[in-house]
């Protein structure tokens, strides 16, 4: 690519991003205040429906997790789509007072459709039941719905359209304490690009809730030595929860 082909794919790259931000925000209802000008809110989306529409279409209007699954759909909002096996929406509790949330599904979420369930996901419901829960009493989902190839990391593109249903997710279920499981998953929260190991072991807030970072158990397989420091994470969150300790 030429040195003056560089900031024009940016800036392609820019618009597709605010395009699909907001058609998911249209669908989901939420205000576009990032906007500044009427006509720029009336955009339309890439299937000819403007944003307005969207936001008072009868799906954006259904509440709770299942209206959130309606409106993902068979969802074909980044380039992912193309590559998965399954979309994995997330599983759990639907009033659930904890909520994991992670990265993206790996190879075996991919295959089974369900969140966590490789050799980080038994690890992750290792540390659910010393917590003092059944895994079924907990909410665990990811930032990205769609397994990345080769389990690369997400991509600004591809969390900006996936990333408005997690909102969602957490609205509907409006936990006491949501546990960020690894980087993407505080950063994405957070709004922070602070390291993990400097974001984890105190409560940050999100949208008032109370939201503890900690290492992704992926990250717990390759490195063991961390399990010390995840286990005083969850022992505070498990404080806050009134769950033991
Ligand atoms: S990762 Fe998210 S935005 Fe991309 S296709 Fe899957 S569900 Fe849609």
């Amino acid at each position: 690519m030429t040195a003056e082909g560089e900031p024009r794919e940016e800036l392609f790259r820019l618009v597709r991003s605010l395009k699909e931000r907001l058609r998911v925000d249209g669908e989901l209802g939420r205000p576009l205040t990032y906007l500044v000008r009427e006509k720029a809110v009336a955009a339309t989306n890439e299937g000819g429906e403007s944003a307005q529409d969207l936001r008072e279409s009868p799906v954006a209007k259904k509440s709770g997790l299942d209206g959130v699954r309606e409106m993902l759909g068979d969802c074909r909002r980044c380039p992912l789509h193309r590559t998965r096996h399954s979309l994995v929406f997330g599983e759990g509790n639907p009033e659930a007072d904890l909520v994991f949330v992670g990265e993206a599904p790996g190879a075996d979420e991919d295959a089974q459709g369900r969140p966590f369930v490789g050799r980080a996901g038994q690890l992750l419901t290792k540390i659910i039941v010393a917590m003092g829960f059944k895994r079924e009493e907990v909410y665990i989902c990811n930032i990205l719905k769609c397994r990345p190839p080769g389990n690369r990391n997400p991509q600004p593109e591809e969390i900006a359209p996936c990333e408005p249903f997690l909102i969602r997710q957490l609205e509907a279920i409006r936990p006491r304490v949501i546990c960020a499981l690894g980087t993407f998953a505080a950063h994405t929260l957070l709004k922070s690009e602070a390291p993990i190991s400097v974001l984890r072991g105190r409560f940050h807030s999100y949208q008032g809730i109370p939201l503890m970072p900690t290492y992704h158990p992926a990250y717990l397989l390759r490195n063991p030595g961390a399990k010390k420091q995840v286990w005083e994470d969850v022992q505070m969150i498990m404080k806050t929860l009134g769950n033991g300790t």
